[in-house]
């Protein structure tokens, strides 16, 4: 598998991390916060599935756009998400107020897009992947997704606070070996952290035994304003095994 988190920003080389969207080899991409903002439009139109952790701003933020973008009649692409999110989506989003329903539009036999709810701890296959969902410890309902592949398995956090199901479930793959953990906060930060259902630096090493001792741990989610101080903390834990994912960098896994 090869991952890649999407630039929040169009031009330049900015480092911050403004939205959360990331490409999975071709045809697949994890949430839609900048998605819509790939400059190469006939690479966001090769995104055939989209798995979406939850429906914060950060992560939806250019879904309509996206959509848009790579609008063919008879060619829409998949949302796949917990059944809260859906919900949430459909009274939010696509609610023909913030944005048109586009479920049906053009029309309900050839709409623009289709949602797909896929229950917690639920495994489906897309392509040469297979996808579980697993609900984690975030402030609105949220999924982190077990993603493999016949070589390796990733773990995908979403956004959230300390957590254990989806270990759990990850533990069961021999070939787990990269982990995307989100970090949001710098450390005194701790108590909005704990509301919010993020991690900082600090709760972050708490997650790490939970994980396979030798293997790569990606940070991301890093709040802009806080970045510099995050960082720090993060270097100050001396995990060798744990980077900062850059926006724009490929990873292999
Ligand atoms: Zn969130
Ligand atoms: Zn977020």
């Amino acid at each position: 598998m090869r991952l890649q988190l999407i630039p929040s920003a169009v031009g330049g080389s900015s480092q911050l991390q403004f939205l959360s969207s990331y490409l999975l080899n071709d045809e697949l991409a994890i949430d839609g916060g900048s998605l819509g903002l790939l400059p190469d439009l006939a690479r966001q139109r090769m995104i055939r599935h989209l798995l979406l952790t939850h429906a914060h701003a950060d992560h939806i933020a250019t879904l309509g756009v996206w959509l848009d973008n790579v609008f063919a009649e008879g060619n829409a692409p998949t949302i796949y998400c917990l059944p809260a999110v859906a919900d949430a989506l459909r009274t939010h989003y696509f609610n023909d107020v913030v944005w048109p329903d586009l479920q049906k539009l053009p029309s309900m036999e050839r709409p623009a897009v289709r949602i797909r709810t896929i229950d917690s701890g639920e495994t489906i296959t897309l392509g040469d992947l297979s996808v579980t969902a697993v609900a984690v410890n975030h402030a609105v309902p949220a999924a982190g997704f077990v993603i493999c592949d016949a070589r390796a398995t990733l773990v995908f956090s979403g956004d959230t606070g300390p957590t254990e199901q989806l270990w759990k479930v990850a533990a069961a793959h021999d070939n787990w070996h990269t982990t995307v953990l989100e970090v949001a906060f710098p450390n005194h930060l701790q108590s909005c952290a704990n509301v919010a259902g993020h991690l900082t630096p600090a709760t972050f090493a708490a997650e790490l035994p939970k994980l396979p001792p030798k293997g790569q741990v990606y940070a991301v989610h890093l709040k802009s304003a806080y970045r510099e101080e995050i960082a720090a903390e993060l270097t100050a834990l001396a995990a060798p095994h744990c980077k900062l994912l850059l926006p724009g960098e490929w990873i292999e896994i």
